[in-house]
């Protein structure tokens, strides 16, 4: 079964598509190369790296969800914030992912079974701090933290090919709990002291990519639901009731955000 599918996305960057509408970026420079994110662990994405990238490479983590780290058990070092740590212990099992893709949008992929899922990770993690940078070689590839979603997202600059990629920071549905907002406006606002440094967005699910123009419009939007001056559209995701910021249908504007008032809401 062909698990993985590769799309050339800019000089350095190549997408890895997942089962489960999920997608990674593997960033390749001349002396080195870092694999962002790992997916829910389907099949062996280790392997399938190996066969394309020319250098020793890294992994690096967007943040501690299951859809992102659920692949890191396969990569012996493997950096994802300190701030999600803990999250990740309690979101990212076995069984957890498991459940996930059964009971998923559009179900299990075709021919799953539970060999095809990797296991948890036992390994300790290594913190990625804040800002970090990794030179490539003709690339770089920095960690720009962009709580809000998790503590410890992060955002992954790539300016030598003018691409940032947003994972799940900033989305067509944001997924945040209501108390982090000033904390989420603080770090978009410091997330737009780079935005002269790229013109594509990109990200993990959905159609992978964005309008750059979602950056600001989900910085007014957080601004405005903090303010009380937003639609607050009464919705259900993955069981979690919650409310959306935007109306369903927001032509003109990119985005949406969906707040919960629960604290410890675990997407
Ligand atoms: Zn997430």
């Amino acid at each position: 079964m062909q698990r993985f599918e590769l799309q050339a996305v800019s000089q350095h960057i190549q997408r890895i598509i997942l089962p489960c509408g999920v997608c990674v970026y593997l960033v390749q420079g001349t002396n080195g190369a870092v694999l962002l994110d790992t997916g829910f662990g389907i099949g062996d994405l280790r392997g399938f790296v190996e066969s394309l990238i020319t250098t020793p490479y890294h992994v690096w983590l967007s943040h501690g969800h299951l859809d992102h780290a659920g692949g890191s058990a396969q990569f012996e070092e493997v950096f994802l914030s300190q701030a999600d740590f803990a999250l990740e212990k309690q979101h990212n099992t076995w069984q957890r992912r498991y459940d996930e893709i059964i009971s998923g949008p559009d179900g299990a992929p075709a021919g799953f079974t539970a060999q095809d899922l990797q296991p948890g990770r036992a390994a300790p993690y290594s913190p990625l701090k804040a800002n970090s940078v990794l030179k490539l070689g003709g690339a770089q590839v920095q960690a720009i933290p962009v709580p809000g979603h998790t503590a410890g997202m992060q955002v992954f600059l790539i300016p030598e090919d003018r691409v940032a990629i947003f994972g799940d920071a900033c989305g067509e549905m944001t997924l945040l709990a209501k108390e982090i907002l000033p904390t989420y406006v603080a770090a978009l606002r410091h997330l737009q002291v780079y935005q002269d440094q790229f013109d594509t967005v990109l990200r993990n699910h959905g159609t992978f990519w964005s309008d750059k123009r979602i950056l600001q419009d989900n910085l007014e939007l957080a601004e405005d639901i903090i303010a009380g001056r937003d639609a607050a559209a009464p919705l259900k995701m993955m069981g979690v009731s919650g409310l959306s910021g935007r109306p369903q249908e927001h032509p003109g504007k990119y985005g949406n955000i969906f707040y919960t008032a629960a604290r410890n809401v675990c997407w």
